[in-house]
């Protein structure tokens, strides 16, 4: 991936702008003359065994039958790991595996994708997020349609894409020491979960639309909807009738009141970790939407940052090796890149490096680990024309003989992320979880010397100076991997990388 900032294009999405707060609120109802933009997607929730004939966006038709539906729970703490579902689309049957960094597929005439299945909202911490009472959730697209209508959605964090960990659509929250093998109640991640150096990165409106709540305070008329408002919260209305949440904000911008109306890309707050963080530092982004079921639910948005960061960045190469794994010592784990992206269509090399230091290469390989610990393998992908990124894939290993022994885990992050040159000073923050004991030792991966910090492991969640931070300057060009460790007393480590790109003056 590069990480270069060009400059946003903003399509016209005027004439919302151009009504007052109330018209705003009424042409968000449906009530206006004016037409609201559409989804360009259609719902449908169904049963196994049960179809549906569904109306797309273009007015063609689409039929669906789900056929199967197969959840593969982790022997730990029996979360779903991964949901499949066997669906018949037009006639024709496919498999698509739902959520967890998935993007939709073409098949059959359609895009579909699968956002959600009932297990991840079986045993969730958070009930039913999703407004999910069937089986599955599918939805559909006409072949070669945008996802989102252009022009009218960014991406709503003002950093490089996979800058640091991330908790996306039901993965089980991981980054903050979430996965306990004695919680068997699941926090699924039903939003986004955009990690970023505490106090640094600018959230922006991901859409148009009307501030219902900001802070403690509230609009009035907003009973039935989704707004729960909390101190370090934003809830924003669109024009197609969705509330998005931006949440942990370090501080929210003063303008940004109930009644007013925020622009798409319009600054509106920084990152953080206030409120339910669990302590690390992330922009916590949802859309909620009525969903088939009648109830508010969930509407999956990572396809839409995806192509939003797209639209925006022009990346040559993306490398994806998330979600996250969680595993007994000695079981076997399958790391897979296969989600990895490049504009030229095919990735010509897979390349893994192991924290034991050995390497491999593939799209899929497997690994187990011997010592409890959170490991983070590096994953190199490379096209045909030379362009590299870098992921990371977090491996979280306990020992099933102590299973309350639970190793420590790190989140690092750094800022800023684009457009970085050569003696440029960058600071990096450093936090480590479920331990007070030990250090988080740097590695810019530079050959410069290591620098050793101590982050309070999170004693304190909301502590100001929890996190720790150090900087650095990269005195030459280059795709650098940074690398922090710590231990804790029984010397179980956690152990973290970050992609650093410095492109010459
Ligand atoms: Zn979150």
């Amino acid at each position: 991936m590069r990480c270069f900032q060009s400059p946003l294009r903003f399509h016209s999405v005027v004439a919302i702008r151009l009504l007052c707060g109330l018209c705003f609120a009424s042409a968000v109802l449906g009530a206006s003359a004016k037409p609201a933009p559409a989804p360009l997607f259609t719902v449908a929730d169904l049963d196994v065994g049960e179809s549906a004939t569904l109306k797309l966006h273009d007015g063609s038709q689409a039929t669906v039958k789900l056929l199967d539906l197969k959840e593969t729970r982790d022997s730990i703490r029996d979360a779903v790991r991964q949901a499949a579902v066997t669906v018949e689309v037009n006639g024709k049957s496919t498999h698509l595996v739902s959520s967890t960094y998935r993007l939709p597929v073409t098949f059959a005439g359609v895009q579909i994708d699968c956002p959600v299945t009932k297990g991840y909202v079986q045993k969730s911490s958070k009930e039913n997020a999703w407004g999910l009472t069937k089986d599955a959730r599918i939805r559909l697209w006409p072949a070669g349609s945008p996802w989102m209508e252009p022009g009218t959605f960014v991406y709503p964090a003002k950093q490089c894409w996979f800058a640091t960990d991330t908790q996306m659509a039901n993965v089980p929250v991981f980054v903050d020491g979430g996965e306990v093998p004695a919680n068997k109640n699941i926090y699924y991640h039903y939003g986004l979960d955009f990690g970023g150096a505490e106090g640094l990165v600018d959230v922006v409106a991901a859409a148009d639309g009307l501030v219902v709540s900001s802070g403690l305070e509230k609009l009035p008329g907003y009973d039935d909807s989704p707004v729960t408002p909390r101190y370090d919260v934003i809830y924003v209305l669109d024009e197609r009738g969705w509330f998005y949440r931006y949440s942990h904000l370090y501080k929210i911008e003063d303008f940004v009141k109930p009644g007013q109306r925020v622009r798409m890309g319009q600054k509106i707050g920084i990152l953080g970790k206030e409120g339910g963080s669990g302590g690390w530092s992330h922009l916590h982004f949802d859309i909620t939407c009525r969903q088939p079921s009648g109830l508010w639910g969930i509407l999956n948005g990572y396809a839409f940052i995806w192509e939003a960061y797209q639209r925006q960045y022009h990346p040559e190469i993306i490398a994806v090796a998330r979600p996250h794994h969680l595993t007994w010592v000695g079981d076997t784990v399958e790391l897979d890149a296969s989600r990895s992206w490049s504009r030229e269509g095919d990735i010509a090399k897979f390349e893994w490096t192991f924290c034991d230091g050995t390497s491999a290469t593939g799209t899929r390989v497997r690994r187990t680990y011997e010592e409890p610990g959170e490991y983070n393998e590096i994953l190199k992908v490379t096209d045909a024309s030379g362009d590299i990124d870098y992921d990371f894939a977090v491996v979280q290993v306990i020992d099933r003989n102590h299973p309350n022994q639970v190793p420590p885990t790190i989140h690092a992050a750094y800022y800023p992320t684009f457009d970085l040159k050569p003696g440029d000073e960058i600071t990096f923050k450093v936090r480590s979880f479920r331990t007070t004991e030990g250090s988080e030792v740097l590695d810019f991966g530079d050959g410069s010397p290591k620098v050793t910090v101590q982050s309070d492991g999170n004693a304190n969640e909301h502590d100001p100076n929890g996190y720790a931070v150090t900087t650095h300057r990269y005195k030459a060009p280059g795709q650098y991997i940074a690398t922090v460790r710590r231990s804790n007393e029984r010397g179980h480590e956690a152990i973290t990388h970050l992609q650093v790109i410095v492109t010459p003056r």
